[in-house]
């Protein structure tokens, strides 16, 4: 079994003890209550999600564990996936949609090869 948030094992013991879900675990990860569509109703994981204090940890680490679970960090699977992009110079998973490199560092490189290319 992945390390879903409800063991803890992915965090740190500082802060695992701050995550919102604590106990949680079958709402945010396990338990699925359809919407009447069908779909998946994450609306309490969400709302638990947006007290928690380390979503961005959370979030990371969903990303670069390729999690296809449960909510982490306040979004859902077909979230993640939206958000994360593989860095096309050093192949590392990063989120953020405004970005197409990892780092300044990648950025800059990138260009570098452009410009030769
Ligand atoms: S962000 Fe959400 S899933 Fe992650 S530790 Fe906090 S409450 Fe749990
Ligand atoms: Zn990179």
């Amino acid at each position: 079994m992945t390390g879903y948030a409800r063991d803890y094992e992915p965090f740190p013991h500082d802060l695992a003890e701050q995550a919102a879900c604590r106990g949680l675990g079958e709402v945010m990860h396990g338990v699925r209550a359809p919407t009447r569509k069908g779909g998946t109703n994450w609306s309490q994981a969400r709302a638990i999600c947006a007290s928690c204090p380390i979503t961005a940890e959370c979030l990371a680490h969903a990303i670069a564990q390729n999690e296809n679970e449960g909510m982490w960090g306040g979004k859902t699977p077909t979230e993640r996936a939206v958000d994360t992009r593989t860095c096309p110079e050093c192949g590392t998973q990063f989120a953020n949609r405004r970005l197409t490199t990892c780092s300044p560092e990648c950025a800059h490189e990138s260009r570098k090869r452009q410009r030769t290319a």
